[in-house]
């Protein structure tokens, strides 16, 4: 089925995605979102540090998530070179480590890994002092360290951009600073489509439909005296970028602690991506002192080196999330909706795109079969 009219409201990550991928089929996509212009750093997407951790996920997700974030990586990994810009894409695994006042916690989260993982999931491999130093030199200090090999990590930025702009050379047509009112089979407010995506993240919450249990979004409740309370959430991530000209970090590394959830992500040009809070707000102001020293500490106490860097950069973005902080997709005749990719919208987006084509029937099966 190819040469479809489709429109598709949000050109966040997952509009990006998929205005790329369909119009690589053959349709006319046309893609609508307020944001003035295509490097307009509104959407979620743009912030995410990027981490591609099917197992280190899995504290906070299910099999089902480590499936389809396996299944991603494999996606990304035919998507990136077939981009016009280079987009940095590493799969060298991931580093777990923990300090020695930590290892009871630490286990607790790996005996979850491993009770979780799907059956073709490698499990953590516990390195010695020596395996670690040769892996990544420049960690220091934690008593234990495990490799997940699987795992993966994909510049977000470089990726937005160079997927507007593969999309841009294939027709798409992007309506800048348009927003979205109305969502309807074959309808974007005014507009008439032979289908329409809704993936406006957050933005979407004003329209979620009213549905029965087992088919992705839940119903709305009622909030007391003040109408509906919406089901989808934002929940605020803040994340800084530190500049730290001689530190070699390899690959993403992840320190597994009781109470916080700190990663550090390298990227090209000596950048050190350390991240992120997880607060149910959402406060878009910037990041707090209380954040800023918990992650840099953190960071700190493993990679000593970071000390002697610069913090260039900070963002605040807020995830969209529904009740059960489980992705959902729902396929309706003229409308598809994704939503609710909460801290794993990288992680999930190509596989959730790809089930979503295949339910709306539109989907080719492997994407690089149809490139
Ligand atoms: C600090 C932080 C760190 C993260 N780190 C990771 C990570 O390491 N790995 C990972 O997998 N995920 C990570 N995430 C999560 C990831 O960024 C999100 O899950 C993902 O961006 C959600 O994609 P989306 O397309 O649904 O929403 P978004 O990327 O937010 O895009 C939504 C788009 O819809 C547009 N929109 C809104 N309203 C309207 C309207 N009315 N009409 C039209 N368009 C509209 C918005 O302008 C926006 O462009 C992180 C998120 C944060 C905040």
């Amino acid at each position: 089925m190819a040469g479809l009219n489709l429109g598709i409201a949000g050109a966040g990550l997952l509009g990006r995605l998929l205005a790329w991928r369909l119009a690589r089929e053959g349709h006319r996509v046309t893609v609508f979102d307020p944001a003035p212009h295509a490097g307009a750093r509104g959407a979620a997407g743009w912030t995410a540090a990027g981490m591609l951790s099917p197992v280190a996920e899995l504290e906070c997700a299910n099999a089902q998530t480590a499936q389809r974030g396996l299944r991603s990586i494999e996606l990304w990994s035919q998507v990136v070179p077939c981009l016009p810009q280079p987009v940095d894409f590493r799969r060298a695994g991931s580093l777990l480590v923990a300090h020695r006042s930590d290892l009871g916690a630490a286990q607790r989260v790996l005996d979850v890994f491993s009770a979780q993982s799907p059956a073709d999931t490698a499990p953590p491999r516990r390195l010695s002092t020596q395996q670690l130093h040769e892996l990544e030199p420049a960690v220091l200090g934690p008593a234990a360290a495990w490799l997940l090999p699987q795992e993966a990590q994909i510049h977000t930025v470089q990726a937005m951009d160079a997927l507007a702009d593969a999309a841009a050379q294939l027709g798409v047509a992007w309506r800048w600073g348009e927003a979205v009112r109305r969502v309807e089979p074959h309808r974007l407010d005014d507009h008439t489509f032979d289908r329409v995506f809704d993936v406006r993240g957050l933005g979407a919450r004003p329209e979620l439909p009213l549905r029965g249990e087992g088919h992705g979004f839940t119903p709305q409740l009622r909030g007391e005296g003040h109408g509906f309370t919406p089901q989808l959430r934002g929940v605020r991530g803040e994340i800084l970028w530190v500049h730290a000209p001689g530190l070699v970090l390899r690959r993403p590394l992840r320190l597994l602690h009781p109470r916080l959830r700190v990663y550090l992500v390298p990227r090209p040009g000596d950048i050190v991506v350390v991240g992120a809070s997880e607060i149910e707000s959402e406060d878009r102001s910037p990041i707090s002192v209380r954040t800023l020293l918990n992650l840099l500490s953190a960071a700190h106490s493993v990679l000593p080196e970071l000390a002697e860097g610069r913090v260039v950069h900070t963002e605040v973005n807020l995830r969209p999330a529904l009740p059960d902080n489980l992705p959902a997709i729902e396929t309706q005749a003229g409308l598809t909706r994704i939503n609710g990719l909460f801290r794993h919208g990288w992680l999930l987006a190509p596989a959730l795109v790809e089930e979503a084509l295949h339910d709306a029937g539109l989907g080719a099966g492997l994407w690089k079969e149809s490139a």
